[in-house]
């Protein structure tokens, strides 16, 4: 497989063509009116990178730590040492625009990059992590490409153009090769094109929701609304060309190996047809479709007799005016966390029917604009942006991985899995006390009674507050029966309502539900997987199933927080990798070794028994039937990295083309 080491290009800090860079066209009155508003730890990391020199995070330069999830602008300096900062920041960036400074031509170390982030926030981040930040950062290549792409014929299907088949799609046409996109939508964005329920929008910070290697540099809001995150993903793949490649509006359906060409034809139709029309043929098919996106409709009886709009959150017809209506809400996560909130601000009526309840913490910018000035320093000083995203790659990421891991020898294992854990249910639990404080009847339903993060952790999108409207009601009873009119609970109180909407979440079990693949001598990726329990190595290849390789698959869900995006990448790095090793080293079939996806799937399942989800005490769509968690992963974010970022060949049987002069005639 091809090697590569962490800063190989001298040109450290170039991003593709097309993509955001820093720009030093400004006034002096522009930036100082931004420097008024800037944060200075990530000033100073700035200018140590910009200038090369540390003595910008030694003393009298050190911040002291953030004391929530805000930013924690002022760094904690005193005015005078904040001043000085400003002034420095102010002389090193108008001689940047001049072109008098240039930053090193050598680039950071990975330790220095880790090593710097550890100062700005006050905490210490191993060495480990200054390869995969300088990653995340767009400082060190995510890519491999291919020497011999322009003189291979090779040929990738990537099925679906949401997140990851868009990352896939962009890394493709930047090592220039040929690929067609599939997607059963008339546009991109998967799940950010699907889901326009009101409120809708991402509960993880923005500056977290882009590609390392094409950040945007003026989110609207620190937690951004889906029409903008949609638009993101519309213009990412109109700037690096991916509409000339993709079929939209169409289905796949059958994606088979052929063994003898070591190929993959993929049988595709329209969307809204039950029959295939065309055939595709590809060396290497992408599975991309994503894991959120079956909605999961319950089967609650009478849900066919109600007579009103009855709508699943992710089937949202905007032609649906809440405004003067009842509105029945069924669930609880991430999806009602948004609906609810922004729904009873217009209905008549809001009535959320709980089963769980969910822990949601605060968040000091949620609901917050992003403010010119930010604008501003993201787009012009150089590698502000890129620590911006590391601090919060860092912070959101694998720095609360360790709330997730249980201690055995916890005294309170039950309501927490470890001690800090258990501080975190305290925080939470006088957060929702503190909202809920004139409302014992509601507070008493809503502290959930199983450790945090046995759910996916929300961001608090004014959940709380809205329970205490006058035009919602909460509703613990079971549901005994939905009618023409309303919901009938276990109680026997009928809940009448004009609109029902379900707020259920997904089959997220069921990997790659939405496609039948065949392997190797026919064999069903879903019969070889048994139902709603998919595997795979490294959440990415599967034994007999050559050239195939999924994104977001089995297992890699990074349920301690984070952003999928990153997971992604990782993965579009190891796929890229590969199938430039394909291009390169004429091979005809790469699969994993069966003793190697197997021990990796052992290896999983014990890190996954001390985890929080294993741990069990309530209702996940991680779990299957079995119990086996499926959808999420067990590791820090550096761990799979170290895994997945450069394939190791003899995790793979491999095979080679047959040469054109050993080709019979
Ligand atoms: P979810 O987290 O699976 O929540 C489904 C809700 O429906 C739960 O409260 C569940 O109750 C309830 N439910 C399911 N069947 C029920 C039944 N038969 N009777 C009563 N209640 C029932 O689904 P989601 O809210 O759509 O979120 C799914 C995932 O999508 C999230 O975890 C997240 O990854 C993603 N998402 C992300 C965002 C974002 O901002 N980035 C927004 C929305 C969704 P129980 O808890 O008792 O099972």
């Amino acid at each position: 497989m091809p090697q590569s080491s962490n800063f190989p290009d001298p040109n450290w800090g170039a991003q593709p063509a097309g993509a955001f860079a820093p720009t030093p066209d400004f006034t002096e009155t522009e930036l100082d009116s931004a420097l008024a508003e800037a944060n200075l730890p990530i000033l100073l990391g700035s200018l140590a990178l910009l200038t090369g020199d540390d003595q910008w995070v030694l003393e009298p330069y050190l911040p002291t730590a953030p004391t929530d999830l805000g930013d924690h602008d002022s760094g904690g300096f005193d005015e005078a040492t904040a001043a000085r900062i400003r002034e420095n920041a102010r002389e090193v960036l108008l001689r940047w625009q001049s072109g008098e400074l240039t930053a090193p031509t050598d680039p950071p170390t990975p330790e220095r990059i880790a090593a710097i982030l550890s100062v700005m926030l006050a905490e210490p981040i191993g060495p480990e992590y200054g390869p995969l930040l300088a990653e995340e950062m767009g400082l060190a290549p995510r890519h491999t490409e291919p020497e011999q792409a322009s003189t291979t014929p090779f040929h990738v299907v990537i099925i679906g153009a949401g997140i990851s088949g868009l990352a896939m799609a962009v890394r493709l046409g930047q090592a220039g090769i040929d690929y067609t996109i599939v997607d059963k939508n008339d546009s991109v964005g998967g799940t950010w094109h699907e889901n326009i329920y009101p409120g809708c929008g991402v509960d993880t910070p923005s500056y977290l929701y882009a590609l390392s290697f094409d950040p945007k540099p003026d989110w609207s809001g620190y937690f951004a609304p889906q029409s903008e995150l949609n638009a993101y993903w519309n213009e990412l793949a109109a700037r690096h060309g991916v509409d000339e490649h993709a079929r939209f509006s169409t289905k796949v359906h059958v994606a088979s190996y052929d063994e003898a060409a070591s190929s993959w034809t993929v049988t595709i139709g329209p969307a809204d047809g039950d029959e295939p029309t065309e055939t595709l043929t590809a060396d290497v098919v992408v599975s991309a479709v994503g894991l959120l996106n079956q909605p999961s409709v319950p089967k609650i009886p009478g849900l066919d007799e109600f007579t009103g709009p009855a709508l699943h959150t992710a089937r949202w017809d905007d032609s649906i005016r809440l405004e003067g209506k009842r509105v029945a809400v069924i669930g609880t996560g991430a999806s009602a966390m948004q609906f609810v909130p922004a729904s009873a601000e217009v209905a008549d009526q809001v009535t959320v029917f709980q089963r769980t309840p969910q822990w949601a913490m605060p968040h000091p910018l949620k609901g917050e604009s992003v403010d010119d000035a930010k604008h501003f320093l993201n787009a012009h000083v150089p590698f502000y942006v890129a620590w911006y995203r590391s601090r919060l790659f860092w912070r959101m990421g694998d720095k609360v991985w360790k709330l997730l891991q249980v201690d055995p020898d916890y005294p309170h294992l039950g309501r927490a899995v470890n001690k800090a854990n258990d501080r975190l249910r305290a925080h939470l639990t006088a957060y929702i006390e503190h909202e809920l404080a004139e409302y014992p009847d509601l507070l008493d339903k809503s502290v959930p009674d199983y450790p945090p993060y046995g759910k996916r952790l929300l961001i608090d999108a004014g959940w709380f507050r809205t329970l205490t409207r006058d035009n919602v009601d909460l509703v613990t009873d079971g549901i005994e029966t939905v009618t023409s009119t309303g919901v009938r609970t276990t109680d026997g109180v009928e809940h009448e309502a004009d609109v029902l909407v379900l707020a259920t979440g997904f089959k997220a079990v069921d990997v790659l539900a939405s496609i039948e693949v065949k392997g190797r001598d026919g064999r069903d990726l879903h019969e070889t997987w048994g139902e709603g329990d998919g595997r795979a190595y490294l959440g990415i290849t599967v034994p007999g199933f050559p050239n195939f390789f999924c994104l977001y698959g089995p297992n890699t869900n990074t349920g301690h927080g984070g952003t999928v995006i990153a997971g992604t990448e990782m993965q579009v790095q190891h796929v890229t990798s590969l199938i430039s090793s394909m291009i390169d080293r004429r091979l005809a079939s790469v699969e994993v070794r069966e003793d190697v996806h197997d021990a990796y799937n052992t290896e999983l399942d014990e890190a996954m028994a001390s985890t929080v989800w294993d741990f069990g005490g309530t209702t996940t769509y991680y779990r299957n039937d079995r119990g086996r968690i499926v959808t999420n992963s067990p590791w820090r974010y550096v761990d799979y990295w170290s895994r997945v970022h450069e394939p190791n060949e003899a995790d793979f049987i491999v095979t080679e083309k047959t040469p054109i002069s050993a080709q019979t005639p």
